[in-house]
């Protein structure tokens, strides 16, 4: 599916050899000489991996364990710059260079392991961070839909998939790990068509199976509340935008697209008071936010605005709507890590300069 993928081996144990011999330090100091670049990290969900067979929920959220994330967020603090977001937006907005090795934390959609399990590490080490929400689910407590989706495939027990919306009509079929792949191929092809129609799709099938998301709270998917955002708040992390209901912002009509943006910078200033704004687009590949997209979240008063587009940014000031970004995931073992981080260009994926085609992104289902 993506053309990178089958050299991820190499650059895994490429990784590797370099950690265990000692090299990624030089390296990392190496390369700070002539590539000054800011990275940020991308997370969604910080918690011990289910056993798949018992978990009915989409497991590519999971970004990483409780103890990797505290051995990553340790790494970030003794060998790097970890920086927030918003003193980024001051120093571009003042025309200053950032301090070499810098690192942001971000996090996106508003899990509720975010404030249970990645908050206390980060309080603990002195990491700022920011969680970007989706604030109709803060407000409402809601499953989040395409996971929701997932779930619903995965338990469903209708014995076709039938989504005339993608051309889909399919035997369900009998094993998780099928389902879960089948799952992953509808999350991906759902994102061809608008916003409101993926909507209607999940609403569609809920009504069909029975199994409605509003009145479902399963704590395996819950979001954090507003209690609980306003308490890391008050700890120094920052709070962004993800919009309201967590819908891709190109593929929705403008006024559906203004009101994503600014009903959810007025709900963040109604709840958390003022703040920075930044800005996370849901899904956050290429076909996820266009120059409409930017324009707007401009006009609403974002100062940053993050995608879900691979890479690091060496002149954050040029992207500073479309920041790229290193997705964290959770097979990504300590060493693969520290040197993603180190040598980001070889060991990551390319960055989006040298993508020829939106295809060859990393895809994205969030
Ligand atoms: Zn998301």
């Amino acid at each position: 599916m993506v053309s990178q993928m089958p050299s991820t081996g190499i650059r895994e144990r490429l990784g590797e050899l370099c950690y265990n011999a000692g090299l990624l330090n030089p390296l990392q100091k190496m390369r700070a000489w002539w590539q000054k670049d800011l990275r940020i990290l991308a997370y969604h969900r910080v918690m011990p991996v289910p056993d798949p067979e018992h978990y009915a929920f989409d497991m590519e959220l999971i970004s990483t364990t409780p103890e990797e994330f505290r051995e990553q967020m340790q790494l970030v603090k003794e060998r790097y710059r970890p920086m927030r977001l918003s003193d980024v937006a001051a120093a571009i907005n003042a025309g200053e260079t950032l301090p070499p090795d810098a690192v942001v934390v971000t996090f996106d959609d508003g899990y509720d392991d975010n404030y249970r399990i990645a908050y206390p590490i980060l309080k603990e080490l002195g990491v700022p961070a920011t969680f970007f929400i989706s604030t109709g689910h803060i407000d409402s407590g809601r499953p989040y839909a395409y996971d929701w989706l997932v779930h619903m495939i995965l338990l469903s027990g209708a014995p076709r998939l039938v989504l005339p919306e993608l051309n889909m009509d399919l035997p369900m079929p009998a094993t998780r790990d099928e389902r879960r792949a089948l799952a992953g191929q509808v999350l991906d092809r759902m994102k061809e068509i608008s916003a409101l129609a993926q909507a209607a799709m999940i609403r569609r099938l809920e009504t069909q199976w029975k199994m409605p998301s509003e009145h479902a709270y399963p704590p395996e998917c819950r979001p954090m509340n507003w209690d609980q955002l306003r308490e890391m708040r008050a700890a120094g992390l920052e709070i962004g935008s993800h919009g309201v209901n967590h819908w891709m912002l190109s593929k929705l009509p403008r006024d559906e697209l203004e009101r994503e943006v600014f009903d959810s910078r007025n709900a963040l200033l109604r709840e958390l008071g003022p703040m920075p704004l930044l800005m996370s687009y849901p899904v956050g590949s290429n076909r996820a936010f266009d120059r409409q997209v930017i324009e707007v979240t401009r006009d609403a008063g974002f100062d940053l605005a993050c995608s879900y587009i691979s890479g690091t940014n060496p002149h954050p000031a040029d992207n500073r709507y479309s920041l790229y970004r290193i997705a964290v995931e959770r097979y990504y073992g300590k060493a693969w890590f520290a040197a993603l981080l180190a040598m980001p260009g070889i060991i990551g994926y390319q960055t989006p300069a040298h993508l020829a085609s939106v295809d060859e992104a990393k895809p994205c289902s969030h």
